[in-house]
């Protein structure tokens, strides 16, 4: 019984933060809309979905059509609707936000993909069978939108994935709090219904290569994200947990996520926040971020940094860990040393410098790291051309070896990496991909 209720308040604390609307008051939204000329908020879409498009057809009650002029720009509307960072980009664009409130353009969208996928309608079909095959590697969003956008154009698409679940970090690494796994799971199974070919627990280098693929499949396209959360390089380090794995567990496994109650959490991204956050809502009694340098630099988006202030985490700024104190196998202190900013290094943003002898212990029984992720290690595996450790690729997104496309997280040398540019690229890619398979008959 106390199993259960521990169930169920842990799938409480994480459950999806915002409601869904409800019919009057989606209604009510998109009355608001002033359906613009050359909408600023479309623009501000890196998928260019035409927004006052979806959200006149939800104000007349087509929610059908609406999903579907979503889907038409981006085929993870459903996932977008829940993570983009819209203040940044759509609902931060609207003519309405300077003197009132922006268009709740997430939630709208959010209201017309759940109804389509609570009623079970597909809204594309495989296209005609052109008998060409293509191979995607790595089953995230920018691989699921590469494969869906050629299985519409009934192109014969195989799917290799090396984990047990597709879906990439929106299945295993956004928090449920913003989007719960079954999302993720809904849309994949929506991909495979256009006849995509999934094949989980094969992973490109250890199960196959890049020859047999190329001997097999017309392209391949490249959606691998990024690598693992890299070494601190302290001692101790052998105590500290991986925040991918604890955001991980917290989605897939939680019941069995141990929480300690006074954490730490190194780093100050938006990972790091989600791994604070899951530390506050299952139970820690304090929580702390430490960062190296100050508020100014991190490189958590502002909406969520109030969030987690909100949520009562304290910050720990100008602090660089040094080694985990632990006894008998328990952690009980992070040791550290204050930090000073100098010139600016090759990120472009102050250098922190250690303050000589200002080490100082914070107590800990939880160690997380959330200190970004590691570039693509198959690019240089493939001898394939970099930027910055990332693949390179042309404005076909196609990279050094013809053929072979990458798109998402792997290239993202420049700006910030996001579900919504990963299925841009994977649309793009597909499109590059298909004129490909044209050309060459
Ligand atoms: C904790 C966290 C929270 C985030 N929150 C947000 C958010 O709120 N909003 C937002 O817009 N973005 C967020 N992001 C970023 C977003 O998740 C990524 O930009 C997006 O998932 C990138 O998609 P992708 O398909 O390029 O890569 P991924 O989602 O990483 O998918 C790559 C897939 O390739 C597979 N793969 C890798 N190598 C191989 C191989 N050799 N063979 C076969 N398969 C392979 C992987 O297992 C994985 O499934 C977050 C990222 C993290 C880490
Ligand atoms: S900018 Fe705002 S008001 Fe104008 S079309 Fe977009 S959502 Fe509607």
């Amino acid at each position: 019984m106390a199993d259960i209720e521990q169930r169920t308040a842990r799938a409480d604390a994480l459950g999806e933060l915002l409601p869904p609307m409800t019919r009057n008051e989606a209604a009510v939204e998109a009355a608001r809309c002033l359906m613009c000329y050359d909408a600023p908020c479309t623009h501000a879409c890196p998928t260019h979905i035409d927004i006052p498009k979806f959200i006149k057809k939800i104000a007349t009650e087509n929610l059908r059509g609406s999903a579907r002029t979503i889907l038409e720009s981006n085929l993870l509307g459903a996932t977008c609707a829940r993570v983009c960072p819209v203040q940044e980009l759509c609902e931060g664009a609207c003519v309405l936000g300077t003197e009132h409130k922006p268009i709740a353009i997430g939630r709208l969208q959010r209201h017309a993909m759940d109804f389509v996928y609570a009623k079970g309608t597909d809204l594309f079909q495989p296209g005609e069978a052109t008998g060409k095959k293509v191979a995607i590697i790595g089953a995230g969003p920018a691989g699921l939108s590469c494969a869906g956008e050629l299985a519409k154009r009934g192109h014969s698409v195989t799917l290799f994935e090396k984990r047990d679940l597709a879906g990439g970090l929106s299945t295993y690494g956004i928090i449920g709090l913003r989007e719960p796994a079954e999302v993720a799971r809904a849309e994949v199974a929506m991909v495979e219904r256009l006849g995509v070919k999934l094949e989980t627990g094969k992973e490109l280098g250890t199960d196959f290569t890049l020859a047999d693929l190329q001997a097999n499949f017309g392209a391949v396209f490249l959606g691998v994200g990024l690598g693992a959360t890299p070494g601190l390089g302290i001692p101790g380090e052998e105590y500290i947990i991986d925040g991918l794995e604890y955001i991980e567990q917290s989605k897939l496994d939680a019941p069995n996520l141990v929480i300690g109650r006074n954490v730490v959490v190194i780093g100050a991204g938006n990972t790091a926040i989600d791994c604070a956050t899951i530390a506050k809502r299952l139970g820690a009694s304090q929580v702390t971020m430490v960062y190296r340098r100050t508020e100014k630099e991190m490189t958590a988006y502002a909406h969520e940094y109030d969030f987690i202030k909100r949520e009562g985490v304290s910050f720990c700024f100008l602090t660089q860990p040094v080694r985990v104190h632990a006894e008998n196998g328990m952690v009980n202190s992070l040791e550290c040393l204050r930090m000073s900013l100098g010139p600016a290094d090759a990120s472009g943003r102050p250098s922190p410098q250690p303050v000589a002898g200002s080490e100082f212990f914070l107590p800990a029984d939880q160690v997380v790291k959330a200190i970004g992720q590691q570039k693509p290690s198959l690019a240089s595996r493939l001898k394939l051309k970099t930027e910055k450790g990332f693949i390179q690729v042309n404005s076909n997104f196609e990279t050094s070896l013809p053929g072979i496309y990458a798109g998402g997280d792997c290239i993202r040398a420049r700006g910030a990496a996001s579900t919504v540019r990963a299925v841009q690229d994977g649309k793009l890619a597909g499109h590059s991909i298909h004129e490909r398979l044209v050309e060459h008959g």
